[in-house]
């Protein structure tokens, strides 16, 4: 497996498991499974309601020692209603409970979004603070506090752009180690791709697989489906491996991190078999030729009419 070496010895594994939608009542069996393959990065979040359950099944892997604590890499995210710098830290401290750890090794600004303090989701434009109500650069300072008290190693951003990044790098005392996107052959982001490896900023694609999985709300009747794109299946088949490991093979090749999200046994082998898996540059080329910089997840359900935020906004594009 290869690794992202961090500043001061923190080594982040290049794939890892995501977990939005893994269903509680079969993501403690899916992180056990994962463990046994070898997975050794997990990518949690409170939003997605089974953080209890993988905390569960991490801390009896561990007993069983299967792996040891300092193996394993925990990454969760502060969710968008607690940006406020006084809700940072009870915040952090609900997920490493819930978790059942002393420390995660990653801590992300979920969305650069903010929403009224106990809203999960916003039903209308009263649920959001305003950007100005809510600095980034202060929730930033009160993620820093969270890496002096030890609660966290590393304190990274997730959906942000280069100019987001680059506004917090003004005050940051604690660079972002991570900026964590979505990305795969149809949404490339070679530009932030850039940034973040001249700024030892790593890139972590989420969606990999093109997230079909997720709420029929969320989808577009004619987008993208890299598992079944003609191109992806050329390539799979020449090389004797599915579409699924083209997708990873590209991400890892580029140098970006991947988290795809499986609830299946062997689907999770077959996934973490692609870390193995060397492309040749002609199939590299061909997968980077089909980037049109299409969102799956687009963000446009924090742009409603009313809403302090829009797209433009969100993605400064
Ligand atoms: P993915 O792109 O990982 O796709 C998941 C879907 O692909 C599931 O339906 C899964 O089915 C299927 N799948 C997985 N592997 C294969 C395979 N080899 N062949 C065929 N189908 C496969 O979507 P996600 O949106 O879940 O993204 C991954 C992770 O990224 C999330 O789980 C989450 O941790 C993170 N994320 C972060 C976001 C953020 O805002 N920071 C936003 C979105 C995601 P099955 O389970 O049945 O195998």
């Amino acid at each position: 497996m290869k690794f992202f070496e961090l500043d001061s010895g923190g080594r982040m594994p290049a794939l890892g498991l995501g977990t939005w939608k893994a269903d509680p009542g079969v993501v403690g069996e899916t992180i056990t499974e994962a463990v046994r393959i070898g997975y050794r990065h997990f990518d949690c979040a409170p939003l997605y309601g089974n953080e209890v359950e993988i905390g569960e099944a991490l801390e009896t892997a561990v007993k069983d020692g299967i792996t040891a604590r300092d193996d394993i890499w925990v990454t969760s995210k502060l969710w968008n209603d607690n940006h406020l710098p006084e809700h940072v830290m009870p915040a952090l401290e609900k997920t490493l409970a819930d978790l059942r750890l002393d420390y995660l090794d990653l801590y992300l600004i979920h969305w650069p979004i903010a929403h009224r303090h106990g809203v999960a989701f916003p039903e209308s434009p009263k649920d959001f603070v305003a950007p100005e109500d809510a600095p980034l650069a202060a929730t930033w300072a009160a993620m820093e506090e969270a890496v002096d008290r030890g609660l966290c190693r590393y304190i990274g951003v997730s959906n942000f752009s280069v100019p987001k990044i680059r506004a917090l790098l003004e005050t940051a005392r604690i660079r972002p180690a991570a900026d964590q996107v979505e990305s795969h052959p149809f949404l490339a982001q070679n530009g932030l791709a850039a940034f973040c490896r001249e700024n030892g900023i790593v890139y972590t694609a989420y969606s990999p697989m093109g997230s079909r999985d997720r709420p029929d709300w969320l989808k577009h009747e004619d987008e993208p489906v890299p598992l079944q794109d003609p191109t992806i299946l050329a390539i799979a088949e020449k090389n004797g491996i599915t579409a699924g490991q083209v997708l990873l093979a590209w991400a890892l090749q580029r140098d970006t991190c991947a988290i795809p999200k499986s609830s299946n046994p062997d689907r999770l082998r077959e996934n973490f078999a692609a870390a193995r898996i060397t492309l040749d540059p002609a199939d590299m080329e061909t997968l980077n030729g089909l980037d049109r910089h299409y969102r799956l997840v687009d963000g446009s359900f924090f742009c409603p009419p009313g809403s302090p935020y829009t797209l433009q906004s969100l993605w400064d594009e």
